[in-house]
């Protein structure tokens, strides 16, 4: 089976490129290097030691998607490609809008006029909003706060409205809750431009000495030490995660978190870091951050009953990873 695989040179699409050619999958990235670099695909090829067919291409062009599926015989798509900065999609919602939708109704429609019928979409647990936790996947949406969740909500929509009218399209929607960790090698991992917005990347980054300290945005919520309760999941669980959806794609809609359903706090995250490394992470705590919620954790049971999966790796060993890969990484 041969997978198109867009955004496949990103953190997440590469861990998961991995997982799709060991588990004999041939796979097909397409990747603009809006956020990341062409040496990711000689690492992919490197860890799976298997080659993979490339494609330089911004996939809101659909001219460009549509020469990738008359030249290869394509079984299914997973969809990475998408910008993800929060704040920054406040800021630029129509750059954001754009990309993230645009793509996804580019490739539906390449599914339409290529008769492909399988389809995985990355989502996040942000289209809960505040919901009650553990987030449940028949609970209903609650506004996201900003465009970068609404564009999530809506590409949900899109394919799910695409799979009422095309009964043979099976369409996995998966709703990530916090990816974090890295390949256990340490080649390939997380590696944002500039500062990072995420938990774990910051941590690791205070740990190397780029930055001075960590801030940590609130200890005033209704969590178990008043900082904020995250579901942390290792990606490369993630990464088997989407063998497991491709492999269990049944026509119509599947919804699925992808967490490990156990909460844990910022100052519990800092805790299992330095303990698992050896290394002191200074913090100060600081004003809560605008739009965050207070607790964010998975109910895992869907995903285990129905895809035989669930995350296998423990806090220590994603903060491990996390290390491993940013102790050696040169920008
Ligand atoms: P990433 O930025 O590392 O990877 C995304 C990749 O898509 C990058 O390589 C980028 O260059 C590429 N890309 C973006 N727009 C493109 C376009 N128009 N055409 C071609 N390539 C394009 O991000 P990631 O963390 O790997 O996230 C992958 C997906 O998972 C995204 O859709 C993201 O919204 C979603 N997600 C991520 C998280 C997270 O915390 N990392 C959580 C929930 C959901
Ligand atoms: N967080 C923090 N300092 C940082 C980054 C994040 O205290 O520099 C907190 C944040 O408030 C949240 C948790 O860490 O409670 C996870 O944040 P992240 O941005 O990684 O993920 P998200 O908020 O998208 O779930």
């Amino acid at each position: 089976m041969s997978i198109l695989v867009t955004g496949g040179a990103g953190y997440i699409g590469s861990h998961t490129s991995i997982a799709l050619l060991k588990a004999g999958y041939s796979v097909i990235i397409a990747d603009n290097f809006f956020n990341s670099r062409p040496e990711m695909i000689q690492k992919i090829e490197q860890l799976a030691g298997k080659k993979v067919i490339f494609y330089e291409v911004d996939v809101t062009n659909e001219q460009a998607v549509n020469q990738i599926f008359i030249h290869h015989q394509i079984d299914g798509i997973i969809h990475f490609a998408g910008l993800k900065a929060v704040g920054e999609s406040v800021k630029k919602p129509l750059k954001y809008y754009y990309n993230n939708i645009l793509s996804t109704l580019v490739l539906a429609k390449a599914c339409h006029k290529y008769g492909v019928d399988k389809f995985v979409f990355s989502s996040s647990a942000t289209v809960y909003g505040d919901n009650k936790v553990p987030f449940v996947e028949t609970m209903d949406l609650l506004p996201t706060t900003n465009p970068y969740g609404e564009t999530k909500v809506m590409s949900e929509r899109i394919l799910t409205d695409f799979g009422k009218v095309n009964p043979n399209f099976s369409v996995s929607l998966l709703r990530y809750f916090n990816p974090v960790g890295a390949h256990e090698s340490g080649l390939i991992g997380e590696a944002p431009n500039g500062i990072p917005n995420n938990l774990m990347p910051y941590i690791t980054q205070v740990a190397k000495g780029k930055l001075e300290r960590l801030r940590i945005f609130g200890n005033d919520y209704p969590t178990v030490d008043g900082t904020g309760v995250r579901d942390y999941i290792h990606v490369m669980d993630l990464a088997e995660a989407h063998v497991a959806a491709l492999e269990h794609l049944t026509p119509g809609v599947n919804i699925y978190n992808l967490g490990t359903g156990k909460g844990t706090s910022v100052l519990e995250l800092v805790k299992a870091f330095e303990d698992a490394n050896g290394i002191t992470i200074p913090y100060e705590v600081v004003a809560r951050r605008l739009g965050d919620i207070a607790e964010c954790y998975a109910d895992v049971s869907k995903a285990k009953r129905e895809l035989g999966w669930e995350a296998k790796r423990d806090i220590v060993t994603m903060c491990r990873d996390a290390w491993r890969f940013e102790r050696y990484y040169e920008e």
